[in-house]
């Protein structure tokens, strides 16, 4: 089994929280921003986590795992 669980920051994120991923990070332009250059994970609640590319990138692989079909032998998509 594929665990569905990834880490991030100092958080153990279930993957089935997950709504988005950034592709870019984070601007707005505030000059007290402290999100800047982070890159958004947007959680099924009215909540999102900021991380960096690198753990981004990780959680986005782990969705990939998660979500994907591990069976060769189907041509069914998994959505
Ligand atoms: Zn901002």
């Amino acid at each position: 089994m594929v665990s569905p669980i990834v880490k991030v920051d100092d958080k153990h994120l279930p993957l089935y929280r997950v709504v988005w991923v950034a592709d870019l990070p984070h601007f707005c332009g505030e000059e007290d921003c402290q999100r800047e250059g982070y890159y958004e994970i947007r959680l099924d609640v009215e909540d999102s986590i900021w991380t960096s590319s690198a753990e981004r990138d990780e959680v986005l692989e782990a969705l990939n795992r998660w979500c994907g079909d591990p069976r060769e032998d189907s041509d069914e998509r998994p959505f």
